[in-house]
């Protein structure tokens, strides 16, 4: 592997990298039936710190309810497995992989008994998007497909056959030259990225799409509306919004545990406000980066110490 780490914890063990493998009938590989998470550990004074480690396991164990899917271990012992998992490999910073997912046993669509495999993963990941893409912004398209409607797949579980339609709007996008894709939900409103939900600014109010719009509840949505709302921003984080609104926006941005806060600087070829990193969007991701690399002892509690 070129990633530079050699490990990685599977069904209870930790295992070498080369040697995490499942059977290739496995239930989760044919339907997509998986869960997983996307969470980061930042390198701050205090060491190794995962960002909101509680929330992205609450999130890990309420995206298997809509599948009766049962893990079968506990929050802690993912909690630990992953402590360790960091500090074996002397990762300072590093990108967190869960995933849990019905494995083999039979192949038919229902689940029967499948066991629920789990497995953890962590590498140093940069910048989802590029470092010049967080300073300066990106191109993106709205893409010609939509995202699945929560009434046909539930959105807000994490879900690895979800990514088959985030994986056709990205790739669509950068066919296109773009460098990612904003996808609409089944209505025609604006739901969110590939892997990142979506604000907006206009007239110094800042608005990013309902939970009802289709989307994923993302980390760092939340984050960053707290964020926000701390500096005295109105957000209305309860509304549609629709295609037209992304064109007049002063600022857009994507966020997310990969993508940060990365700001968008033009949609369909569309300058978005003067077409470089607005002034709020620069602001809260200031604040984001402060926080995550612990520049303040706010929200202490949002950090898991390795
Ligand atoms: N929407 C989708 C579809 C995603 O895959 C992600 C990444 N997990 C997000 C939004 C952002 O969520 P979070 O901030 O929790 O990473």
């Amino acid at each position: 592997d070129d990633m530079d780490v050699d490990t990685i914890w599977m069904d209870g063990e930790f295992v070498d990298w080369d040697d995490a493998q499942i059977h290739v009938l496995s239930h989760g590989l044919h339907y997509g039936t998986g869960v997983f998470e996307g969470a980061r550990c930042y390198d701050t004074e205090e060491g190794p710190a995962i960002f909101r480690w509680e929330e992205h396991l609450d999130r890990l164990f309420a995206s298997t309810k809509p599948y009766d899917m049962e893990i079968p271990f506990s929050r802690e012992e993912l909690s630990e497995a992953t402590l360790e998992l960091i500090r074996r490999q002397n990762l300072e910073s590093c990108y967190i992989r869960p995933i849990a997912f019905f494995g083999y046993h039979a192949l038919g669509v229902s689940p029967g008994e499948c066991p629920t495999d789990v497995a953890i993963a962590a590498w140093p990941w940069g910048t989802y998007l590029g470092e010049e893409a967080l300073e300066n912004g990106i191109d993106v398209m709205v893409s010609s497909w939509r995202k699945h409607a929560s009434s046909q797949i539930p959105t807000n579980a994490k879900t690895t056959g979800l990514y088959v339609n985030s994986l056709l709007a990205g790739e669509e996008a950068r066919r296109n030259g773009y460098r990612e894709a904003i996808v609409l939900n089944k209505e025609g409103n604006v739901a969110e990225g590939p892997g990142e939900n979506i604000f907006l600014v206009r007239d110094g109010e800042i608005f990013t799409p309902g939970l009802s719009e289709s989307i994923l509840d993302g980390i760092t949505r939340n984050t960053v509306i707290t964020l926000a709302e701390e500096r005295g921003y109105e957000v209305h984080d309860n509304v549609s919004i629709s295609r037209g609104e992304l064109n007049t926006a002063d600022e857009l941005f994507f966020t997310g545990s990969a993508a940060e806060v990365t700001p968008i600087k033009r949609v369909d070829n569309v300058t978005i406000g003067n077409g470089s990193r607005g002034p709020v969007t620069e602001e809260l991701q200031q604040a984001f980066f402060d926080l995550v690399e612990r520049r303040t002892d706010d929200h202490d509690d949002w950090f898991t110490y390795v």
